[in-house]
C-alpha cells in the first residue's frame, strides 16, 4: 500500500550530529540517546538502530509502552532506561528484562525490591533528586527515608545513577535558578556518598545545559532535540557560535528529518472565487491550485492556512485556504507543468529552497519540539544516506 507521504532519515546527517556532540563532551561522559515522544517524532523503531548504527548504546524513553518498542529494535548489548512513568505491575517486567527506570518517590523503591527478590536479579534504578525543578525528584526527608531503606537492601538494589532534571538551561533567565540546582545537587550527593549510595553515572544536563555549563556535563548526558540536528533555542546556538570552545561559522548541527509527499490532483479555479472551507481565501486571478495529501491528522498545523510553503519544482507554493484533516492545497499558478504525482517537499530541502522545521514552527507559534512529534506516528520513517 502507498502512504500519503513519508519521512526520510539522512544517515549521513545523525553520523555528524553524534559524532560533533560527542565531541563536545569527550570520551569519559556516557552519550543518552533521549527518544521520548517517538524519537521527536523521527520513530523509535527507524531512529533506534540508526543510532545504535553510529555509536549509541544507551537510550533514554518516558514510559513502559516506548520501552517496549525499543527492546524489540534495539542490539542486545544496548541499554534502556525509563525517565518517567513506571506503574508498579511492571516493575518486574524491567528488572527482569534489565531495564533502568527513574526513582521519584519511595513506593517505587519497596516495588523494586519487590520484584528483585521474585526475579533474582539487581533493579536498576536512577535516583532522581529534587533540586528546585519541582516535578519529580524525591526531597530530603524522602531521601533520608531512602538512605535507610537502602542501607537494608542494598543486595537487591543497584543505584545505576543519581540524576535531577534542569529548569530551562535553553534560557538565559534561568541562570541563576539552575546554578541553585547544581548547588544543591551536589551537596545531595556529598551526602548520599557519605551515607554509602554511590552510583555508576552521575547525570543532570540535557542538551541545552551540556553545550552551555560545561560542568553539567558530570558523566552523562541526556541528549535529546541536539542529536535530530537542532540546538535546543536561538540562545544555545548563539551562545556556541560564539563561545571559545565551539565557535562556528557553519552550523555542526545537521537535520535529519525531511517530511515529503506528492500532488493528489490539480484544480484551475476562475478569479473571484472562494476556495475550499468557508471564505478565508478568494482567488484575485485565474488560479492553479495543487491538492496535497496531508492535513493537521498528520502533523501539519491547521496554524498554516493561508500562511504555511511547501516546496514543488524547486519552487514555493504558499497554501491556500485552510488545512484540512487530511488535505490542504497549495498555488502553484507561478509554477509551469505541474502535475498529478509531482513531488511535494513539505519539511526539507529541494533546489536552493529549504522549509526548515523551525521556519515552518515560527510561523506556526510551536517549538520546534512540539511540531516535531506531531508528526503522525503512521507516516512511515524511511532511512537514507
Ligand atoms: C526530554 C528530556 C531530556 C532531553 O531534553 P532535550 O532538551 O531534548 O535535550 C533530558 N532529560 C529528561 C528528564 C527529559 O525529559
Amino acid at each position: 500500500m502507498i502512504y500519503p507521504s513519508r519521512i526520510e532519515l539522512s544517515k549521513s546527517a545523525l553520523r555528524k550530529n553524534i559524532n560533533y556532540l560527542k565531541r563536545r563532551i569527550g570520551k569519559k561522559v556516557k552519550f543518552v540517546s533521549v527518544i521520548k515522544g517517538n524519537a521527536y517524532g523521527h520513530g523509535i523503531e527507524s531512529y533506534l538502530p540508526l543510532a545504535e548504527n553510529c555509536g549509541v548504546d544507551y537510550f533514554a524513553v518516558s514510559d513502559t509502552p516506548e520501552a517496549a518498542r525499543a527492546m524489540a529494535v534495539k542490539h542486545p548489548s544496548s541499554h534502556i532506561m525509563i525517565m518517567n512513568m513506571i506503574d508498579n505491575g511492571d516493575i518486574d517486567w524491567a528488572v527482569e528484562n534489565e531495564v533502568s527506570y527513574f526513582v521519584f518517590n519511595l513506593e517505587r523503591i519497596e516495588k523494586s525490591i519487590e520484584a528483585s527478590k521474585k526475579v533474582g536479579k539487581k533493579a536498576l534504578v536512577h535516583i532522581e533528586i529534587e533540586t528546585g525543578f519541582n516535578r519529580t525528584g524525591l526531597n530530603n526527608s524522602e531521601l533520608t527515608e531512602f538512605i535507610e531503606i537502602y542501607k537494608r537492601n542494598s543486595e537487591y538494589l543497584e543505584i545505576e545513577g543519581i540524576c535531577t532534571h534542569l529548569a530551562g538551561a535553553e534560557s538565559v533567565a534561568n541562570y541563576l535558578r539552575i546554578q541553585n540546582q547544581l548547588v544543591k545537587y551536589n551537596q545531595t550527593l556529598h551526602i548520599l556518598h557519605d551515607n554509602g549510595v554511590k552510583s555508576k553515572y552521575r547525570h543532570v544536563a540535557s542538551s541545552a545545559a551540556a553545550l552551555t555549563y560545561a560542568e553539567t556535563r558530570m558523566n552523562m548526558v541526556r541528549f535529546g532535540i541536539a542529536q535530530f540536528g537542532f540546538w535546543p533555542s536561538k540562545e544555545t546556538r548563539m551562545y556556541n557560535m560564539l563561545s571559545d570552545d565551539a565557535h562556528f561559522t557553519k552550523d555542526p548541527l545537521h537535520r535529519i528529518l525531511s517530511w515529503k509527499t506528492t500532488v493528489t490532483s490539480i484544480k484551475h479555479i476562475p478569479a473571484g472565487e472562494f476556495v475550499g472551507y468557508g471564505t478565508s481565501y478568494l482567488t484575485t486571478e485565474p488560479t492553479v491550485a495543487a491538492v496535497i495529501p496531508i492535513g493537521y491528522c498528520h502533523g501539519f498545523s491547521r496554524n498554516l492556512s493561508n500562511l504555511g510553503y511547501v516546496l514543488i519544482k524547486k519552487k514555493k507554493a504558499q497554501v491556500i485556504g485552510m488545512v484540512n484533516m487530511n488535505m490542504l492545497m497549495v498555488n502553484v499558478t507561478h509554477i509551469h507543468g505541474v502535475n498529478r504525482g509531482e513531488d511535494v517537499v513539505l519539511i526539507g530541502r529541494q533546489g536552493r529552497h529549504e522549509i526548515t522545521v523551525s521556519s515552518f514552527s515560527d510561523l506556526a507559534n510551536y517549538v520546534n519540539y512540539e511540531l516535531l512529534v506531531r508528526l503522525s506516528y503512521e507516516i512511515p520513517r524511511i532511512v537514507v544516506d
